[in-house]
């Protein structure tokens, strides 16, 4: 196995194609899942520690955000003493995990990744159920999965075999290795609660680490069926333990554990900066520097100067604003348009979005509902801080309510210091303003604690080569939407408030999870 493990470094890494549902057949095969889905709605699961199930009294409800009265499953979840055991099973099997050869445990994710293409219908239905993905996110978002499993694996394989350029001394060999650091605390959010929960764990366990693995408590079913397979390709019991629970109790517990020796967060800036503070000071009995990577929220924006292709520009605010009902952490939340193109543009970005259709993903529409009903209030009030705000151009108000559903908003006029263009709403809420020039533009759209996401859309060479300069945000898009990073092309992460930069499905991420030991021999 090891000797054809070798071979699979990055150069040779395909990025998993998504499904094509014009093809026959594709369509009515995922319908077929949600309807295997459906048929195990209500299910319970169970906690997994040190690959023991255990069923507690006390659960999480997953709710399906687009019929709010269906329970997807009831998810058992941990308390102080399982948190305690949980952590020190993880203690433990890092022992032994540790000493796993790097192409072995990159073996495992290949594997769970051979499982997710052939289940890839079954876990985007319960992406469609669970967090009210239409079928084009769900599968990207399997897609997304995969290609971290793979990425990871292979990154690790040539991590390890990369010829490190050190110098030596005549008489010495030098070489530098990389080691895990031990027992890691993975967070993930609901948003992509299969894609980001994989890729937190994946580049943790491939590294040699053991962790406690916290699904978001919206979406922990999903979370569930990625332990199950890897449970299912054979990951030793104890390198994944899997501690659904209460976020604040729980979550300050392990983060503040002495046995924690890093955490892997992404999510809300404000939960990312308070696990970042706890987790600077040193409990009685620690040995490390715990070690935060907290990728969180945007507030991100596209800007349009006179001289770029308004279609282009119109179609990619729209996809960048709505899909996924807006709750990407790369949604293109923010407009910023010059003023001699201003109600040409706007006009084109309201009708394009007057054709999204919006309903149920389980029956394709195009927006979905949001998460939950705390999403729902938050994202309403948001939308009347904006009608006092700015000037209503489209939606303003709620959808049907069998689920969470809010019609497509567009504010205009907004000024570049108002809430609605300064605070992460997170939600189908498209916030536009006017600039005087395309430098006027820039400054506007760097006028944010948050820089995740960028966009960018000119025909003029040497202003596209400023915004390139001058925008200042982790991932910048030019004459393309500001969502939809594909792993090994785009390695993702956010500048200030948005985050630690730790650039998601890049070879250098592995590193985060890893210590240089350096040796050196006299021969
Ligand atoms: P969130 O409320 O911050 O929750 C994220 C995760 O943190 C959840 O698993 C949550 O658990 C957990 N959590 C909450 N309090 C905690 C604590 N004290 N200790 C440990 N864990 C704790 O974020 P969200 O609402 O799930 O996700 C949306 C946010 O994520 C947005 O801001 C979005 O921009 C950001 N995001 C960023 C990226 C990126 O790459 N930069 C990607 C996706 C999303 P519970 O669910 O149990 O509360
Ligand atoms: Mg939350």
């Amino acid at each position: 196995m090891t000797k054809t493990l070798q071979y699979l470094k990055l150069d040779t890494f395909k990025n998993e194609p998504n499904t094509d549902f014009s093809l026959d057949g594709e369509v009515k095969a995922l319908k077929e899942a949600i309807s295997v889905a459906r048929g195990n709605l209500g299910k319970e699961y169970p906690v997994i520690i040190g690959g023991e199930k255990i069923y507690t009294e006390d659960k999480i409800t997953s709710i399906n955000p687009g019929k709010n009265e269906e329970i997807v499953g009831t998810m058992s979840k941990i308390d102080r003493e399982m948190a305690e055991k949980a952590l020190h099973t993880a203690t433990e099997t890092f022992e032994t995990w540790k000493l796993v050869k790097p192409e072995k445990r990159a073996s495992y994710l290949f594997k769970i990744a051979d499982l997710m293409r052939e289940r890839r219908h079954e876990l985007s239905a319960i992406l469609i159920i669970e967090a009210g993905k239409n079928y084009e996110e769900a599968d990207g978002e399997v897609s997304e999965a995969i290609d971290f499993l793979d990425f990871y694996a292979r990154s690790m394989i040539q991590l390890n075999e990369d010829t490190h350029y050190l110098k030596s001394l005549p008489d010495e060999r030098n070489k530098l290795t990389y080691i895990p650091l031990g027992v890691g605390f993975i967070v993930p959010p609901w948003n992509f609660p299969l894609a980001i929960c994989v890729g937190l764990t994946a580049s943790a366990v491939v590294t040699g680490n053991t962790t406690l693995v916290k699904p978001a408590s919206l979406t922990p079913i999903i979370a569930y069926k990625f332990v199950e397979l890897a449970e299912e390709a054979g990951l030793p019991s104890g390198v994944i333990n899997f501690i659904p629970g209460d976020s604040s109790v729980m979550g300050d517990f392990i983060t503040g554990h002495p046995l924690t020796r890093f955490i892997s967060f992404t999510g809300s800036k404000d939960v990312g900066l308070h696990i970042n503070e706890l987790a600077g000071k040193t409990a009685k009995g620690q040995k490390w520097i715990k070690r935060v990577n907290a990728e969180m929220g945007g507030k991100d924006g596209i800007v349009v100067d006179e001289t770029a292709n308004l279609d282009a520009a119109a179609e990619s605010i729209v996809s960048s604003a709505f899909s996924f009902q807006g709750q990407k952490c790369s949604a293109g939340s923010r407009a910023i348009i010059v003023e001699s193109i201003y109600d040409e543009l706007v006009e084109k970005v309201v009708q394009l979005t007057k054709e999204l259709s919006i309903g149920n993903g389980e029956e394709d529409y195009s927006v979905g509902p949001v998460i939950d009903e705390k999403a729902y209030n938050s994202i309403l009030k948001y939308i009347e801080i904006g009608k006092s705000e700015a000037t209503l151009l489209l939606g303003g108000n709620s959808g049907s309510d069998e689920g969470f559903y809010i019609n497509p908003t567009i504010l205009g006029d907004a000024d570049s210091n108002s809430r609605i263009m300064q605070e992460e709403i997170f939600g189908p809420v498209l916030a536009i303003a006017k600039a005087k020039d395309w430098e006027e533009a820039i400054e506007m759209y760097n006028n944010t604690d948050y820089g995740l996401t960028g966009g960018f859309f000119s025909s003029d060479q040497a202003r596209i080569d400023q915004a390139i300069e001058r925008m200042y945000c982790g991932n910048l898009y030019v004459n393309r939407n500001c969502t939809g990073a594909l792993v090994g092309i785009h390695p993702f992460g956010g500048f200030n408030l948005s985050g630690t930069d730790s650039k998601a499905g890049s070879y250098e991420y592995i590193k985060l999870f890893s210590q240089g030991k350096l040796y050196t021999q006299k021969v």
